[in-house]
């Protein structure tokens, strides 16, 4: 845990746009829409509350969790490689930490440590996407993709119910501008989720898509077909991420399924 990382512009940018589309939701366009007395106001507020909660909860716990730091005494295993590449790849020193990386680690420029299955190092959350918060944050991208969908469809039905003759010009405007960020903040967070729903059934990290454009090109140009190392099948890949109980899956502080993330199911593992 490392409380100061909550001290930093974008993620205090975070709370502030969580607290104000929660504050508008509920207490101005849901009030306004059905009345938060009635009984189909009641729930909504309630469902809409949970997704709030539960995107909050991801956020604290993808800021605030050690993404995951290359063990000191991190030694590569050469008897369990293959092929002299696979050897070679996997004794990889980071010339910044002057120590081995494990498979699928980075080097962040930022956190200045090499990050286990580093998949980006996010502005938003002060920390590095790796493998111990990986979870949560794709959790954070589902709530909140979720969250800001629900409120939009209240934002627009209460907006269509609306006799705007009879308001003022001030209120127009405020609702224009909470208009464009609900719509802005829903497109962006679909997109993000679907970009991330596709790397996690391929098993495959934001780096490792970028560096497996050109080996799948040249595979390609050589008549070969490309395959991820380490997506071993859409379910799996998915369970290595979320965790074997299904029942756990959408809870981002969950993660006893996790190992020391130094070594990961390639798909040679399963031909074999
Ligand atoms: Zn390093
Ligand atoms: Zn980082």
């Amino acid at each position: 845990m490392k409380p100061k990382k909550l001290l930093s512009i974008p993620v205090l940018a975070v709370f502030i746009v969580m607290g104000f589309v929660y504050y508008n939701t509920v207490f101005v366009f849901l009030e306004d829409w059905v009345g938060l007395h009635s009984s189909v106001g009641s729930l909504n507020s309630l469902i809409f509350s949970l997704l709030a909660f539960f995107s909050l909860y991801s956020f604290l716990f993808c800021v605030l969790t050690d993404p995951g730091c290359v063990p000191s005494n991190y030694v590569p295993d050469e008897e369990g490689q293959c092929s002299p590449e696979e050897i070679h790849k996997n004794l990889r020193r980071c010339d910044k930490c002057y120590a081995y990386k494990p498979p699928r680690s980075h080097h962040c420029r930022v956190c200045k440590s090499c990050i286990l299955k580093m998949d980006h190092h996010c502005i938003w959350v002060n920390n590095c996407v790796g493998y111990r918060n990986h979870k949560a944050f794709l959790l954070l991208v589902l709530y909140g993709a979720l969250g800001s969908t629900y409120s939009t469809v209240i934002f627009v039905s209460s907006t269509l119910q609306k006799d705007w003759a009879s308001q003022s010009g001030s209120l127009k405007g405020f609702y224009i501008a909470c208009g464009v960020l609900m719509v802005g903040l829903c497109m962006s967070l679909i997109t993000l989720l679907a970009w991330h729903i596709y790397l996690v059934t391929h098993n495959m990290t934001t780096i490792e898509y970028y560096e497996g454009l050109r080996t799948a090109w040249l595979a390609r140009k050589s008549g070969q077909s490309y395959r991820h190392l380490y997506d071993v099948g859409a379910y799996r890949n998915i369970t290595l991420i979320l965790g074997q109980n299904m029942l756990k899956w959408l809870c981002p502080v969950s993660v006893s399924h996790l190992k020391d993330g130094t070594d990961f199911p390639t798909t040679r593992d399963s031909s074999s």
